[in-house]
């Protein structure tokens, strides 16, 4: 009984599922790195392991808009504001 194929499909769809996420671990297009996966399996899975991660910008961009509760007011204001904009409070820069 021929085990390489079964086992090549069960690798390819391992290769499906890991590497979209393996891709958004890394700050990358899950969708993309999928579509990617369907014709190279494993190997796209290499590539993306290789690849280095993306400058989070994902979790720049929420740093960037993530809240936090104002001094003065306790609004919730984007944790980057420089005046409340609510109390119009100059806030000092703490991150
Ligand atoms: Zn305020």
């Amino acid at each position: 009984m021929d085990v390489i194929a079964p086992l090549m499909v069960v690798l390819w769809i391992s290769a499906l599922i890991g590497t979209p996420r393996l891709a958004v671990q890394k700050h990358r297009s899950g969708g993309l790195w999928f579509l990617i996966a369907i014709p190279l399996g494993l190997i796209a899975m290499g590539i993306l392991m290789v690849l280095p991660s993306v400058p989070d910008t994902k979790a720049g961009y929420d740093q960037q808009h993530a809240l936090q509760g104002c001094p003065a007011c306790g609004a919730l204001i984007p944790r980057r504001a420089v005046v409340c904009q609510y109390c119009q409070r100059t806030l000092t820069s703490r991150r």
